[in-house]
């Protein structure tokens, strides 16, 4: 049987960034992929704040980076959009396959072995080393590790094997990649209300003529109203008079996926750590995974070379992972569930209403100076200081009740 101190289940883009870090740290480690391809299929749209880039360790370049934006166009279901300039670019469209692929290279150039077309089917072992069954070309090949990262991805079966329950909820979500005439490549735009239902829709522009329309919904508000994702998208292509208009037929690309939203309330057990969206380490106000998940993968390959070399793998030695990504982003994560849970439970009315009332220039320069798409609750803090306008306040106090 082979061995390896730390073994990765899963090479997306938290599996790689936690095998690189494993193995920087000195430990022998092995990623294993059930795809015989990175970055491939994926359910992504592929915006990436300048920070979740940076937090990968990697530079944006153009094999990689096919737009960049500045700012977000939001569309209520009715009344004037809202134009959120952020004057500067803040995220990046890229290639998920050259993006994977190239943390995967940035794993292996560390010293991670990968394994492609190989799937983990089990793990045993309790308090030592853990024995991983792996269905690889056919056969059934056994490895032993000291660490397992569990960065399988949001149905992930090494947390549900581990016993360490489940995230909160699960959106479905569904995009096609379409031809479709943008009117600013600089700026995404955001479809807001009972057109996606408990979350929003998106158009993010890949270039001038082709952008990726999507949905995520919360399956709670949806199956009140009977219509799975692939209606509501059909709707929002051809019922939707701003998308329709610039819409031009057919799809070049569908992909389908699932969001988790509300981490796991532990994140590590016996010999293992649970990581990205396996763990539910997602922003839930986007539904964004790479950058929490890249910060906590970069924790737990840490975390597992150190066990490693002090040679104690058990669960007490392990929680400094779960400690330690909780203090960077864990508050965040759950203020974000409560502006989620708030906008989700929102009328179509009062969701124009809270849209028109921003559209006001120093609301708007506020969203400029404090928007941060990895950090919404500092902006949330600002809007909500006593010295906003009544109108403003109004519907801001409900807000403040729900999420303070
Ligand atoms: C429609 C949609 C749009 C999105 N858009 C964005 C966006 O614009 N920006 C953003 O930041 N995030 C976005 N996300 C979220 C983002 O895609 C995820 O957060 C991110 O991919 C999580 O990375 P991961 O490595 O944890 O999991 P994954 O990328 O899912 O990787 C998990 C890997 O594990 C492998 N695997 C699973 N089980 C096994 C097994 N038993 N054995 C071996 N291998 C296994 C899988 O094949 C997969 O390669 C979107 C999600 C969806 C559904």
């Amino acid at each position: 049987m082979k061995e390896y101190d730390v073994v990765v289940v899963g090479a997306g883009p938290v599996g790689s960034v936690a095998a690189k870090y494993a193995a920087m740290h000195g430990a022998r480690t092995l990623i294993v992929e059930e795809h015989s391809s990175i970055g491939s299929p994926v359910g992504c749209t592929g915006l990436l704040s300048t920070r979740a880039v940076r937090e990968c360790d990697i530079k944006p370049s153009e094999d990689f980076v096919l737009n960049s934006v500045r700012g977000a166009l939001v569309h209520p279901m009715s009344g004037e959009s809202l134009a959120i300039d952020g004057k500067k670019t803040k995220a990046y469209v890229v290639s998920r396959k050259i993006f994977d692929r190239r943390l995967a290279t940035m794993a292996a150039e560390n010293g991670a072995e990968l394994w492609l077309n190989s799937r983990v089917n089990g793990i045993k072992g309790a308090g030592g080393k853990k024995q991983i069954s792996i269905l690889r070309k056919g056969e059934t090949e056994r490895v032993e590790a000291k660490v397992v990262i569990a960065a399988d991805g949001v149905r992930s079966m090494v947390a549900k094997m581990a016993g360490l329950g489940k995230v909160s909820k699960i959106l479905p979500g569904i995009q096609a990649e379409v031809p479709y005439l943008s009117d600013d490549t600089d700026f995404v735009e955001l479809f807001v209300g009972s057109q996606a239902p408990g979350f929003f829709a998106w158009a993010v522009p890949v270039n001038e003529s082709i952008s990726r329309v999507g949905m995520a919904i919360d399956p709670v508000t949806v199956n009140k109203r009977e219509m799975n994702a692939h209606q509501l998208l059909e709707k929002l292509l051809s019922g939707n008079s701003h998308i329709a208009s610039r819409y031009g037929g057919g799809k070049l690309d569908l992909v389908m996926g699932g969001i988790p939203l509300g981490p796991l309330q532990r994140t590590y057990s016996d010999g293992i750590l649970i990581a990205g969206d396996a763990a539910g380490q997602v922003k839930p106000t986007s539904g964004g995974g790479i950058y929490t998940g890249a910060l906590c993968a970069k924790i737990a390959g840490e975390v597992a070379a150190k066990a490693v070399t002090e040679e104690d793998y058990s669960s007490d030695f392990l929680a400094e992972y779960d400690r330690r990504w909780r203090a960077k982003i864990g508050k965040e994560l759950a203020m974000g569930m409560k502006i989620h849970q708030f906008i989700g439970g929102l009328k179509d009315s009062e969701l124009d209403e809270l849209i028109a009332s921003m559209n006001n220039p120093a609301i708007l320069d506020t969203i400029t100076r404090y928007g941060d798409m990895d950090h919404p609750s500092l902006l949330i803090k600002k809007m909500l200081h006593p010295s906003r306008s009544i109108h403003m306040l109004k519907v801001f106090r409900a807000f403040a009740k729900a999420v303070l």
